[in-house]
C-alpha cells in the first residue's frame, strides 16, 4: 500500500529532457569561451596556471586535457576566458577537442547502417580503467529514475559479450590495460568505444605518468569523446544521443 501511496505523492521524477533542458547550477562550467582580443601583450598567466598544459600558445584550449578547474579564468585579469553554461561538449575526433574561439564541432551521428544497428537498442559495458570514481558516478546516475537512460534504448550490461560497445573512464592504468583489451575483444563486432572524462581522453591530471597512461586512444579506436572532469551527466547523455542521431 505504501508503495502505491509513494508513487502517487512523488509522481513522475524523470526529466523531460531533451524536450526541456534541466536547470543547471550556477557553478556549472560548460564550454569555455575565449576572447583573445582581451589578452595583454605576452601575457601567459592562464598558461602558467593550467595544471595540464591544456592552453596552447595561440590561445586554444584542449578540452581533452581540460579539468574545468576554472584556474585560468581566475588567473586572467582581462576576463579573456570564461566558462559558459553550454553543456554540449562531445565530439567524434580528438582534433575537434582543441577549441579555437567559441565554436566546437559537436559529434556527428553514426552512419546510416550503424544507426540501424544501434539506434533503437544500444547496450554498453562500462569499464573503469583507473578512474577516480567521479566519471563513473556521473555515468551511473544516468540509469536512475531521474535520467532514465533506458527510455532512449540505451542500457548498461554486465557482460561485454552482451554489449554493443564500451564506455571507458579513467586513464587506462598499467594494471587495467590488459583487462580493457580483453573486454574490448569480448564485445562482438561491430562495436563502439566512448571515452568519458579527461583521464580517458588524455590521461587528465595524470598525463604522462608512466603507470597511469594517457587515455584510451593509444589502446583502442575511439568513436566518441566526452570531455570534463567529470563530465556532467547531461554532457554524457548529449554525446550518446548525438552519436545515435537522436538530437
Ligand atoms: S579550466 Fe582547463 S584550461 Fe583552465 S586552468 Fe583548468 S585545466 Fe587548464
Ligand atoms: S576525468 Fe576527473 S573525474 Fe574523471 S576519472 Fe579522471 S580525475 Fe576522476
Amino acid at each position: 500500500m505504501n508503495v502505491f501511496l509513494n508513487a502517487l505523492t512523488q509522481k513522475n521524477k524523470t526529466l523531460q529532457y531533451p524536450n526541456e533542458l534541466p536547470v543547471l547550477p550556477d557553478r556549472f562550467r560548460g564550454l569555455p569561451v575565449i576572447d583573445r582580443t582581451q589578452c595583454g601583450d605576452g601575457c601567459r598567466l592562464c598558461r602558467e596556471t593550467c595544471p595540464t598544459d591544456a592552453i596552447g600558445d595561440e590561445g586554444t584550449i584542449d578540452l581533452g586535457r581540460c579539468l574545468f578547474c576554472n584556474q585560468c579564468q581566475r588567473a586572467c585579469p582581462q576576463g579573456a576566458i570564461r566558462f559558459s553554461q553550454d553543456h554540449r561538449l562531445a565530439v567524434r575526433t580528438r582534433e575537434a577537442l582543441v577549441l579555437k574561439g567559441a565554436s566546437l564541432k559537436l559529434a556527428e551521428s553514426l552512419d546510416r547502417e550503424a544507426r540501424r544497428l544501434f539506434g533503437r537498442s544500444l547496450k554498453l559495458r562500462q569499464v573503469s580503467a583507473g578512474g577516480c570514481n567521479g566519471c563513473e558516478a556521473d555515468t551511473n546516475v544516468l540509469s536512475t529514475v531521474v535520467w532514465d537512460l533506458g527510455r532512449f534504448g540505451v542500457q548498461f550490461v554486465a557482460s561485454p559479450r552482451h554489449a554493443d560497445g564500451l564506455l571507458i573512464t579513467g586513464p587506462v592504468t598499467g594494471n587495467m590495460r590488459l583487462a580493457l583489451e580483453k573486454t574490448y575483444a569480448a564485445v562482438p563486432a561491430p562495436k563502439l568505444v566512448i571515452a568519458v572524462g579527461a583521464c580517458a581522453i588524455s590521461g587528465g591530471p595524470y598525463i604522462d605518468h608512466p603507470e597511469a597512461g594517457n587515455g584510451v586512444d593509444p589502446v583502442l579506436p575511439v568513436d566518441l569523446y566526452v570531455p570534463g572532469c567529470p563530465p556532467h551527466p547531461l554532457t554524457i547523455l548529449d554525446g550518446i544521443l548525438r552519436l545515435l542521431g537522436k538530437l
